[in-house]
């Protein structure tokens, strides 16, 4: 199979380096944006990728350039081989060496494995923590968990993840007025705070821009608490940075409807039912699934990556005529 540096380029010149894995849409909390307090209809089970599948499905991608691999869920940590995924992925090489593993969590399993995970060669984790009022978690979760999360937050640091990202989706009268604690809370433990603006993948499709809390109103209240100075030169990375009262603490704004980031964006997603999605708000799925179990080999599935980088949009389109929510719920999508 040829290899290239950067074989995943679409119509815009974007290369695409990052491929984020959905390992399950399992999840342990319910968060309010993205699942009904009774869940959802789980994927089939024998729809989900076996381990060798995935596997094989990330070495492709890694051969093509993929130098960042991301584990979502769902909850990831809830796939019960996912110590082993994260092995044998870390043991990938391409094209420029190995590709770094980093982990989305809601952190609840970590107490147990983060150490596991960290000498399987997990390099990074961003952690859940969209409050730190114990009432406020549990009616945003609607479970009863926030010592559990912040157990979780602990067990990252004293395994030696470094940085160790809390991403926090602000949301209006729920958890908007916390930002400034949240931000104190990042400082004082050393961990850096993300705060994501709400997009519209809520399981309701209720979402409503008015209500949304934008990047400007964010960085207003902390600027009412901290100095804030432009870190800079983001990259293709999600979050636009500051230093808080001249750092070295920084905080993040991840903007995606108020100051959109499509232009750089070099993501693509691999659920955990075997699609590929372009896009988080793609409309369109490519079945690497299907192709792998009717024994495609490594060029033909190379050939679907391309060809799913081939018909990315510019950009997701929210507020533009025309935009439609994916039908598919967040938790089957991944962060
Ligand atoms: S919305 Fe889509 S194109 Fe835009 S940054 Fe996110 S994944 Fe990339």
């Amino acid at each position: 199979m040829s290899s290239a540096p950067a074989a995943l380029v679409d119509a815009f010149g974007r290369a695409h380096r990052d491929l984020r894995i959905s390992l399950t849409d399992r999840c342990s909390l319910r968060c309010t944006y993205c699942m009904p307090a009774d869940g959802v209809p789980w994927l089939p089970g024998p729809d989900m990728l076996g381990t060798d599948e995935l596997v094989r499905l990330a070495r492709v991608a890694v051969t093509l350039g993929v130098t960042e691999i991301r584990l979502t869920g769902g909850e990831p940590l809830l796939r019960p081989d996912v110590v082993d995924v994260v092995r044998r992925l870390a043991a990938l090489e391409g094209p420029t060496g190995r590709p770094e593993i980093s982990m989305t969590t809601n952190a609840l399993r970590l107490p147990g494995l983060a150490h596991e995970l960290k000498d399987g060669g997990l390099v990074r984790v961003n952690i859940s923590l969209d409050t730190l009022d114990r009432e406020t978690f549990r009616r945003l979760t609607r479970r009863d968990r926030l010592d559990g999360t912040l157990a979780g937050i602990e067990a990252a640091a004293a395994a030696g993840f470094d940085p160790v990202k809390l991403n926090a989706v602000a949301m209006r009268g729920v958890n908007d007025h916390e930002v400034v604690d949240l931000v104190r809370f990042a400082v004082a433990h050393g961990y850096e705070m993300r705060f994501i603006e709400q997009m519209p993948l809520d399981p309701g499709h209720t979402w409503d821009r008015v209500q949304m809390v934008g990047q400007d109103e964010i960085l207003d209240r902390l600027r009412a608490a901290f100095r804030l100075t432009p870190v800079g030169d983001r990259g293709a990375a999600p979050a636009e940075r500051w230093l808080v009262d001249d750092g070295p603490a920084t905080v993040g704004v991840i903007a995606s409807v108020s100051a959109p980031f499509c232009g750089s964006c070099d993501r693509l997603r691999l659920t955990a039912d075997g699609q590929l999605r372009s896009c988080l708000f793609a409309r369109a799925e490519t079945d690497v699934r299907t192709l792998v179990r009717e024994g495609a080999d490594d060029d033909a599935l190379a050939a679907a990556f391309r060809a799913c980088v081939a018909g990315k949009k510019a950009g997701h389109g929210i507020g533009e005529p025309g935009f439609v929510q994916p039908d598919r719920p967040m938790s089957a999508i991944g962060g």
